[in-house]
């Protein structure tokens, strides 16, 4: 059985075919530039393997719909492709963003769910309705392939009240479902489900503090398997330094902004959301040029780097507290699975905790997931591989098969 997985943003699609016995991936790729002059097609397929073969195609790609059809022909094509046709695709699996409180779970797509997707458009004005092209044009190309909506939030959905509600007026929460929802949901219920395993324990009986670090980054704390506390909002502004989101700010920031710089809510959200983190403090959001400026004198890369680890640790204290006891820390996603710096300096100064890090554990390269902390360690410290993708295509399975 092939699975199809489906990210689409508004001008791409990122997509992965992946076998479901074995879990291989057998076409990755990625169509850009949707909509604009000159459109890119680029896939891979079986990467990683000694059959990897790489195709680009270049050409205008005016609509979603288009591009969708580009990867339908390449991944069917008699002498390149690894599907005969459509048929042999046994469900999709889509990433949808925002699910509000409507969703807990992933959900087969029906007119019902896409109804609820619409009515949360407001929520997540950017993200949901390219999701929502994604899924309508699946539908209309795959008509009789079951399709699943797997919700970036819905594993945040078990986040207690104190922990949702902002300290506002509660009219706000019940007229206008303003509250915390979080996101990266596949990606922190992925690892922690990794980290179960290798821990040898249920996952219903850990205690976990999940560290996404990508370009987004956010952190949950997870208490005995659920999301109880996570560091992103009610959009994917708050809590951590990211590379050009700004994590916490304090809200009055707008007003005074406004007041003294003359900007309009729209200037500013588009500042706190493209031109802050990482990139704001020092003109970089990438982290291997972060430390490549460092290396060279530049003291706004090393302040960036600071501002970031002392977030991540600040939030980390959080959680313990939050938890109470900690069995793991999970770290995990491009900086956090690849980063030993940034690793290092999260944790520094959290001994006293019971959080030891064995610094030549950290410092060795590997793409496997790993334990990295010290024996004495009374809380575990991981490094583990997110796969976004074949979270998703799992939850497909189970939704399908249901
Ligand atoms: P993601 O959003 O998970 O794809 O992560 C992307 C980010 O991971 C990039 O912007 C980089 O900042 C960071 N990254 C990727 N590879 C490395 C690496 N080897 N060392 C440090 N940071 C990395």
């Amino acid at each position: 059985m092939k699975f199809l997985v489906i990210n689409s943003g508004s001008s791409s699609i990122k997509y992965q075919v992946i076998e479901m016995e074995t879990e291989a991936v057998l076409a990755a790729g990625l169509v850009e530039r949707i909509g604009e002059n000159s459109g890119l097609l680029k896939n891979t397929f079986c990467p990683g393997t000694s059959n990897e073969r790489e195709y680009r195609v270049e050409q205008a790609i005016p609509d979603h719909q288009s591009g969708m059809l580009l990867v339908i022909e390449l991944l069917t094509d008699r002498d390149k492709g690894i599907i005969r046709d459509a048929s042999e695709i046994g469900a999709i699996g889509h990433r949808v963003v925002h699910g509000g409180e409507d969703f807990r779970g992933s959900m087969r797509i029906t007119p019902e769910v896409i109804e609820a997707l619409e009515k949360n458009i407001p929520l997540a004005p950017l993200h949901n309705p390219a999701n929502l092209d994604g899924i309508r044009v699946a539908m209309k190309i795959f008509p009789s392939v079951p399709q699943v909506a797997v919700f970036d939030t819905a594993f945040h959905q078990t986040m207690p009240p104190h922990a949702f509600l902002y300290a506002i007026p509660y009219e706000l929460y019940e007229k206008n479902r303003v509250r915390r929802y979080g996101f990266h949901g596949t990606s922190h219920r992925f690892v922690a489900g990794e980290c179960a395993r290798l821990l040898s324990k249920p996952l219903t009986a850990c205690n976990l503090i999940t560290v996404h670090l990508g370009n987004g980054c956010s952190m949950t704390a997870i208490n005995n398997g659920i999301s109880v506390d996570t560091s992103l909002g009610m959009t994917p502004v708050e809590g951590l330094v990211m590379g050009t989101r700004s994590g916490d700010v304090d809200p009055a920031l707008h007003l005074f902004l406004k007041h003294n710089k003359g900007m309009d809510l729209e200037t500013i959200d588009a500042l706190l959301n493209k031109e802050s983190g990482l990139k704001g403090l020092c003109g970089m959001n990438d982290m291997r040029d972060i430390h490549k400026a460092i290396a060279q004198g530049n003291e706004r890369a090393a302040l960036a780097l600071a501002v970031q680890t002392y977030r991540n640790r600040k939030y980390i204290g959080a959680y313990m507290a939050v938890l109470g006891r900690v069995d793991a820390i999970v770290f995990t996603a491009g900086i956090g699975e690849n980063d030993s710096i940034v690793r290092a300096e999260s944790l520094k100064g959290l001994e006293y905790f019971g959080v030891c890090l064995d610094l030549e554990k950290n410092s060795a390269h590997s793409r496997e997931a790993r334990c990295i902390s010290g024996e004495n360690s009374k809380v575990r410290i991981y490094v583990i591989p997110t796969n976004e993708e074949l979270a998703i295509a799992r939850e497909a399975a189970a939704v399908v098969s249901a």
